[in-house]
């Protein structure tokens, strides 16, 4: 099936089996954008009372922007993600300062909280503005439409599939077909138990005919961010302190640290441990450190674990060390 083809069938399709839902018809951008922000993380049967009652206390963006945030939160109340509520108040004083909506995508996205996503819904809906708006419905669909492995949670999945939507939208009708797309993902093609069997593009699904469906869209698996604990001991005796290389194979390898306890109980020093600071947060790629610092003063010199030496606290800043052992030094000096 040609592009053509696809939007034309999706617009039939859309004809007979769009859903009925109280803000569409409406050309008001105030109306589109409520809804859209309501929709982002919440089901629509919800979503549509939470509409009719914000648009019944706030009918247009004047009366929202002059209201308190805290009425609006209250009004907000049940639905989560306050700040999408918060921004949106801001966004409404935004656009009546501005003197009304902006008309252009660049002018929405400069919106507070609006995104690609919302700017194009809004703009294709309120303004017939002729930009797709791509969700992780138009992902699916189109994944599965055509064939498309790319995984799309990757940038190069974003471009990939921003550009074939691009190609899609009609020109003379991104709305329908903005919103067309909205509701085939969500009531059709969904992610579990799609309904191939009665598809208006079936015939030329590249999933259905090779048995993909259930295996597209593809996502990239995020590695895990691992949280490792660490308690740095700064022993201070007779001005010396203890250091050791950090080993190979692991992060760091060759810098300089204090007497370190991952995994294990704090050793006896002979000496009582001094908290300095806990829980103090240091992230690197797929990892995130969390550091107790100590001090301990010991009367008699301990002995240390293999691998550490006793070094001049006047000689420390000869030794590089890591950024977060860098703070520990600051408390200590
Ligand atoms: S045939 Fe199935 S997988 Fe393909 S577009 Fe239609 S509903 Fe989605």
């Amino acid at each position: 099936m040609s592009e053509r083809g696809f939007t034309a069938a999706l617009l039939r399709w859309f004809g007979l089996y769009g859903r009925e839902l109280p803000w569409r018809g409406i050309d008001d951008a105030y109306g589109i954008w409520v809804s859209e922000v309501i929709l982002q993380q919440t089901r629509i049967e919800q979503g549509r009372d939470y509409w009719l009652r914000f648009m019944e206390r706030f009918p247009t963006v004047e009366a929202l922007a002059a209201a308190s945030e805290d009425e609006v939160l209250r009004l907000w109340q049940g639905l989560g993600y306050y700040s999408r509520a918060r921004n949106m108040h801001a966004a409404a004083r935004q656009i009546v300062e501005h003197g009304g909506f902006p008309r252009t995508i660049e002018g929405l996205r400069s919106l507070k909280g609006v995104g690609d996503y919302t700017a194009a819904a809004v703009g294709s809906m309120a303004f017939g503005l002729p930009v797709a708006a791509v969700d992780g419905n138009v992902y699916r669909v189109l994944a599965r439409h055509y064939g498309i492995d790319v995984p799309i949670n990757t940038t190069r999945g974003k471009r990939t599939f921003e550009a074939l939507a691009q190609e899609l939208v009609p020109a003379d009708a991104a709305s329908a077909f903005n919103q067309a797309m909205m509701d085939f993902g969500a009531t059709w093609c969904t992610p579990r138990s799609p309904r191939c069997i009665d598809c208006p593009v079936a015939e030329t699904c590249e999933a259905l005919r090779t048995g993909r469906v259930d295996q597209l869209p593809v996502k990239e698996k995020k590695l895990q961010v691992k949280e490792r604990h660490f308690s740095y001991i700064y022993i201070r005796h007779e001005g010396m302190t203890a250091l050791r290389r950090r080993p190979a194979g692991d992060i760091w390898q060759g810098l300089w640290e204090p007497l370190l306890v991952e995994d294990a109980p704090l050793p006896d020093l002979g000496c009582p441990l001094m908290l300095l600071a806990s829980g103090v947060k240091h992230v690197l790629t797929h990892r995130i450190l969390l550091a107790d610092f100590y001090l301990a003063e010991p009367e008699a010199r301990p002995e240390l674990p293999p691998g550490y030496i006793w070094v001049s606290e006047q000689e420390l800043d000869r030794h590089g060390v890591p950024r977060l052992v860098e703070k520990l030094f600051s408390m200590v000096h």
